[in-house]
Order: structure tokens, then C-alpha cells, then sequence
């Protein structure tokens, strides 16, 4: 089974790609499934951009391609929300069953916006990274409603800084990804492994391998992997290299989800 369960159509403000091109590439790539996750943010703190979608509308046009496409893939209804800890009853309200899939990102963090750089203003890098890992804490101890936790170690990429140190060798930042980690499993929430975060230094999805190490030692077994593409040439762009390394950590399977409920694959 081939599957990439993060894929961004122009339903989501930063990308071009139409769904049907979106699946039509998805065919090509001969995979045997797909979730496509745009983005719903409430109250992202970059004015300049909206990232909200009007669900009937967008499961609607899902619907359509699942339609034309039944013979060669399955396509699943997914979505990527923005979590913060002043919008739970929002994300609540939004999430569904009539999703199959629901990616909890953090794109913000203390109101906040990661990708902008505001968040890290005033803020040295290892400040930076565990604010950000204390606001991921609160969030995943206190909302449920998402199947995995997508980029759990965004802010990586988005610090630019120019040295990217093993967010594991930091005491405090290790205890903190424990914590959340251990939330995550015991809550039978997953992660996901995002294929993106090649793009930072070609070595780690994000989380990184290390991450993805000590979630397996403390018996994390939902996992999801997806491209997080935005355009075709990026749809699962190293996953063959990622699932050997996820072997070798020793993740034996995979997971897909359908109406919320996670399916295990074989790798
Ligand atoms: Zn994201
Ligand atoms: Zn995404």
C-alpha cells in the first residue's frame, strides 16, 4: 500500500494546485490512496492571509473526485487544522465525522505566528524552541479532536536560525517532547511523519528521526506519513528512503484513517 495523507489543493490559500490535478498526479504516482488535508486556521494571527474553509463546500468538491477517481484511488476527506489553546470549542465545532482524517498542526504559538517570524521575536533560539513546546503541551493535555499531530517539530524550520541542534540533547526540551508524546499515545492520538522537512536540511521529516525513535520507545504506533505538498513535483517526495528508516527504528506498519478511525498497514 502507497498512501500520502497530507495534500494541499487550492483550497488552502498557499497552494495552486487544483484537486483534480492534485489526484490526477496521485493516480499517475500509482498510490493506492490519499488524504487530502487543506488548511482551516481560526483566528491565525497573520492578517494578510486567510486560511478558513467552508466545509460543505470543500467536502463537497471531495466527493466529486472521490466520484471520477473511484477506479484508481481511494481519496479521503481530510483536513489540516491550526490548534491554539483560545480555540478549542471552534476546532471542536468544525471537526466531524464526516472527516476521515484530521491533522492538529501548530502554525502559531502565543498568539503568535510562526511562519512570519513574530512569534519569535524577543526570543533566543532555545527560548524559542521550548515556548513553543510548552503552548504543543498545553494544547495536546487539554483537545482530543485530531487523529495525528502533524509537524510536531515545525519550529525548526520556521526559527531560521542558522544551526538546527538535535532538540532532544536539550534537558528541558527532551522532558517536554516526552510529555507530549506520552499524552499523544496514551490519548490513542498519532503523529504524523511529514516528508516536508527535508526541505530545512535534507536530513530529518519532521519530527525528526530522533523524535520518532523515542515516540516508538514509549509505544507510539499511529503514524501517518504525508508530503505536506503544495505542488506535484513534492507528492511523496523521499518516502521510500523514510519508511526504510522508520524500519529501522522499528515501525513494522502504517496507519490510514476512515471516518476517524485508524487502519494499520503493513511496511
Ligand atoms: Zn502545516
Ligand atoms: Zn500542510
Amino acid at each position: 500500500m502507497l498512501f500520502d495523507y497530507h495534500l494541499h489543493s487550492q483550497f488552502s490559500a498557499d497552494s495552486e494546485m487544483t484537486m483534480d490535478q492534485l489526484c490526477q498526479a496521485a493516480v499517475k504516482l500509482g498510490l493506492d490512496e490519499i488524504a487530502i488535508t487543506d488548511h482551516h486556521d481560526i483566528d491565525y494571527q497573520d492578517d494578510t492571509i486567510e486560511f478558513l474553509i467552508d466545509k460543505k463546500e470543500y467536502l463537497k468538491e471531495i466527493e466529486k473526485f472521490q466520484q471520477k477517481y473511484k477506479k484508481q484511488i481511494k481519496i479521503k476527506k481530510g483536513i489540516e487544522i491550526g490548534l491554539q489553546p483560545h480555540i478549542y470549542k471552534e476546532c471542536r465545532k468544525y471537526i466531524s465525522d464526516d472527516f476521515d482524517f484530521v491533522i492538529g498542526s501548530f502554525h502559531t504559538a502565543e498568539h503568535a505566528d510562526l511562519y512570519n517570524g513574530d512569534f519569535f521575536a524577543g526570543y533566543s533560539q532555545w527560548e524559542a524552541y521550548i515556548q513553543y513546546l510548552k503552548s504543543v503541551l498545553e494544547v495536546v493535555q487539554n483537545y482530543d479532536d485530531y487523529s495525528v499531530i502533524g509537524h510536531l517539530d515545525i519550529i525548526r524550520r520556521y526559527g531560521d536560525f542558522e544551526t538546527q541542534p538535535e532538540l532532544l540533547k536539550n534537558k528541558e526540551a527532551f522532558d517536554l517532547i516526552k510529555q507530549i508524546l506520552k499524552v499523544i499515545i496514551n490519548k490513542n492520538r498519532g503523529l504524523e511523519v511529514n516528508t516536508s522537512g527535508y526541505r530545512i536540511d535534507g536530513k530529518n521529516p519532521l519530527p525528526s528521526f530522533e523524535i520518532l525513535k523515542l515516540y516508538h520507545q514509549l509505544g507510539g504506533e499511529i503514524l501517518t506519513i504525508g508530503s505536506d505538498s503544495h505542488n506535484i513535483e513534492d507528492i511523496t517526495k523521499k518516502f521510500d528512503y523514510t519508511i526504510s528508516r522508520l524500519k529501522e527504528i522499528g515501525f513494522n506498519q502504517l496507519t490510514t484513517f476512515a471516518h476517524l478511525e485508524p487502519k494499520f498497514h503493513k511496511i
